[in-house]
């Protein structure tokens, strides 16, 4: 099994304020990690870290096999940051230029579209049920909306490792159901990695096989089988918690 994030004693801070402490896990090839944790935990800033987006203080981020600070192979790898806020509404490019933005990042030069690359745009937009706002400026859209455009940026070029950060948040319930099974799906058939963070512990466990539980430092890092069977975690969550995260029993 390939190694295709290595994080090893891992400490980041804002300004003098330690976000991370000591954080170690790895993530391999075809696995589903959930990253959960209260908010103000360290989530989007483990992230935003394992991306080379934030100083790191001590420790280690090896990506495929190459430290952070010289990984060069982006094209692998989709990222979905945390909700970005309004955009401006004349933002200037229309939900299918978003997503086609999404496929030529992917290319090498000359970037060009060919038809296959149409056609996946095209499935992708169906598969989010945005096909019929395609000719819409982005800026236009509803928080959800938008959302789901740029999920769809992140998934059409259909990379070996996708992180997504709080992806369902401005999702409503029917919309958010279909996605967790698009990306169950994905990591199934395709052999995609998943790297998803969510507040919502309850759900995760319904479809992720491993999970890092995150308040600052790592409390719990293994499989939901392993997270259930746990005395320490029964002895933290409480029994009855432990098996609405778990989804095992
Ligand atoms: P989560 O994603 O789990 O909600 P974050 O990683 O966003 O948590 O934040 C972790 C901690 O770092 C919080 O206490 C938050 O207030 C602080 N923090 C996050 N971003 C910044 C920033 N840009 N400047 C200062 N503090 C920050
Ligand atoms: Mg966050």
């Amino acid at each position: 099994m390939q190694e295709l994030i290595k994080v090893e004693n891992l400490s980041c801070s804002h300004e003098a304020v330690e976000a991370l402490s000591n954080i170690s896990f790895t993530v391999t090839s075809g696995d589903y990690l959930g990253i959960v944790g209260p908010n103000g935990s360290g989530k989007s800033t483990l992230v935003r870290a394992i991306l080379g987006l934030m100083p790191v203080n001590h420790g280690s981020i090896v990506l495929f096999g190459q430290p952070v600070a010289t990984f060069n192979s982006w094209e692998q790898l989709g990222y979905l940051p945390q909700n970005m806020g309004p955009l401006n509404p004349a933002f200037p490019a229309t939900v299918s230029e978003v997503v086609q933005m999404g496929m030529l990042a992917g290319k090498r030069l000359p970037r060009r579209l060919c038809r296959h690359d149409r056609q996946q745009v095209q499935i992708m937009l169906e598969l989010l049920g945005i096909d019929h706002l395609q000719c819409r400026l982005i800026g236009e859209l509803s928080g959800g909306q938008q959302q789901r455009v740029m999920l769809a940026r992140a998934l059409v070029n259909n990379p070996e490792l996708l992180i997504m950060d709080e992806p369902t948040a401005a999702l409503d319930p029917e919309i958010r159901d279909r996605f967790y099974e698009l990306i169950a799906e994905m990591n199934k058939t395709r052999g995609t990695t998943i790297l998803l963070v969510t507040h919502d512990s309850g759900t995760i466990g319904k479809y992720a096989y491993r999970m890092l539980y995150l308040d600052k430092k790592v409390l719990f890092w293994g499989t939901f089988e392993d997270f259930c069977k746990s005395p320490e975690m029964t002895a933290f969550f409480g029994e009855h918690s432990q098996h609405l995260i778990c989804h095992r029993h």
